[in-house]
């Protein structure tokens, strides 16, 4: 029965993409004959899903010299045309859910429960920018006597959006629906490892009546990030994924005098305080931690055990009684990690882990998935005790289903260790006690702070964004600071009556 799904609807969409994963512009696909592709692989099984065009320079700038005057169109719209656009664009993809979350199911690997979760927070976001006609309302003032200003928020012109394997959609749409309805043309590059999902979101800002050349898709790797961030009419790039790569595409984009927000990787630190109520805390722990196979940048990748540490027992249990094969209809359970080298990373955390002395609590590397898994790239929940040897802890980010446990004798002391990280996106505090968790708040350095929260996503209309390493560039990547990105504030000065009497603005 679980086979027959899978082997059915990895041919349906293996039918649906045999001629590959394409570019898009003008609201056409374009052909990828003569061109370099790369695999995409399925990683619930290892079978190819299909190829994806591996885009260079000239592949943008055929893109780009095709767009630029429908961009001055598109300029000219008004806000509420704009939304209009927008707005039909939410409903077609309320009437898709489950279109989407299979294409992110298959080319993700996460399960089809927070498949469709990813999708409904996209429409969340979505629905922030159809309501921009009323949150962009500009000012107007009489500034002194008969003398008025105002501002106005201009389109940047043609922008870009570079995204990451682990949301196909919804980082995507932390950027699309906003940079368009402010009156910006956006090329997005998707991750090449997980590009299929942007096929559909194409296909449909097409059904919306999205005009010509608004929304554009160049899929590829590096080379073609590299082409984004040096051509000259790309007024603006946004960028999720890797410190690494956040770091390399904010230098280079912003050296070429572009607009750039970066957003890289995160280590989450989540301190637990003695009172914490055993069952929801493990409860919620295991779902930040291990949920989407910990391929989360808000997930728990470490919990600071604060003086006695009741839960470790409950949470061993659970964790050992954790199904990894998904279930009957892929609805939820572990899911595989989204590719061979992710794997090959995470292991080597472990390992590295056991070799310096850690206690290994529960050992995902002991998992072995059943036949008709094999070849798909599973791993086991881990549990990693590290307490009476912190300082060998690697400061890194494993980004698997991998969860850490350090010491802290009391609160001080684990907002010290919270503090001690490079990364700075997001920290928790487990506890009924407000003063503690109050303290907590203050002093934690990340942009996104919970408490009794394993993954504190701020909900629109507030922004997402972290601070540290997890962020390059100035403002959040959602919510209404990006509106400042992704716009020119324009100021207008005026006097209409010559008469008027003389003061130092006249
Ligand atoms: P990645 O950095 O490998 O890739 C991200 C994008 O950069 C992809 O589109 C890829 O094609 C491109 N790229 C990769 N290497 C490049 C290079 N050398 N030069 C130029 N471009 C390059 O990230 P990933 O593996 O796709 O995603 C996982 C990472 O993303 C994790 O570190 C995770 O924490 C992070 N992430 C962060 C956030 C956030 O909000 N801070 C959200 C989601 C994911």
């Amino acid at each position: 029965m679980k086979d027959n799904y899978l082997t059915l609807e990895i041919k349906n969409l293996q039918e649906k993409y045999k001629n590959g994963i394409l570019n898009f512009t003008n609201n056409m696909f374009m052909s990828n004959d003569n061109k370099k592709t790369l695999p995409v692989y399925c990683p619930l099984n290892g079978e190819v899903l299909s190829e994806v065009t591996d885009s260079d320079e000239k592949d943008l700038e055929e893109i780009v010299f095709a767009i630029e005057q429908k961009q001055k169109i598109w300029e000219g719209y008004t806000f509420k045309k704009r939304a209009d656009i927008v707005y039909k664009y939410r409903n077609i993809l309320i009437d898709n859910i489950d279109e989407l979350s299979m294409s992110i199911h298959l080319e993700n690997g996460k399960c089809l429960a927070d498949a469709k979760a990813e999708v409904l927070k996209s429409i969340e976001t979505v629905e922030f920018a159809c309501s921009m006609p009323n949150i962009i309302a500009g000012r107007l003032e009489e500034v002194s006597t008969n003398v008025w200003a105002m501002d106005e928020a201009r389109p940047l012109g043609i922008v870009s959006s570079i995204t990451p394997f682990n949301f196909p959609a919804m980082v995507p749409h932390w950027t699309i629906a906003q940079a368009i309805v402010l009156g910006n043309s956006m090329i997005l590059k998707p991750s090449e490892q997980t590009p299929i999902t942007s096929q559909l979101i194409a296909k449909y800002w097409k059904q919306a009546g999205l005009p010509d050349g608004v929304f554009n898709l160049v899929n590829g790797g590096t080379k073609i990030v590299q082409a984004i961030c040096d051509n000259p009419k790309i007024k603006a790039v946004s960028f999720v994924g890797s410190t690494k790569v956040a770091e390399i595409v904010y230098k280079r984009a912003s050296g070429n005098l572009k607009r750039a927000l970066t957003l890289g990787g995160a280590k989450n630190f989540i301190t637990v305080l003695p009172d914490s109520p055993v069952n929801s805390t493990v409860r919620d722990l295991i779902s930040s931690a291990y949920g989407m196979v910990g391929q989360r940048c808000m997930a728990a990748s470490v919990i600071i055990a604060v003086d006695d540490f009741k839960i470790k027992d409950k949470l061993v249990e659970e964790l050992n009684n954790m199904s990894v094969r998904p279930n009957a209809d892929f609805t939820e359970g572990l899911s595989p990690v989204s590719s061979l080298a992710g794997v090959e990373n995470i292991k080597k955390y472990i390992d590295f882990a056991k070799d310096s002395g850690a206690k290994i609590l529960v050992n995902g590397l002991d998992f072995k998935p059943e036949k008709e898994f094999e070849n798909g790239y599973y791993l086991g929940p881990t549990l990693i005790d590290w307490r009476g040897c912190e300082d060998k802890m690697s400061p890194d980010e494993i980004f698997g289903p991998v969860l850490e446990i350090v010491g802290a004798s009391n609160l001080e002391e684990a907002i010290k260790i919270q503090n001690n990280s490079p990364y700075g996106n997001a920290a928790s505090i487990f506890t009924g006690k407000g003063l503690e968790a109050f303290e907590a708040i203050k002093h934690f350095k990340a942009g996104m702070l919970g408490i009794n929260i394993g993954v504190p996503v701020p909900r629109e209309p507030m922004s997402f964004g972290g601070i540290k390493l997890s962020k390059f560039g100035f403002g959040d990547i959602t919510g209404p600071s990006a509106n400042q990105f992704w716009t020119d504030l324009v100021k207008v000065t005026m006097k209409w009556n010559p008469e008027s009497k003389k003061d130092w603005l006249s």
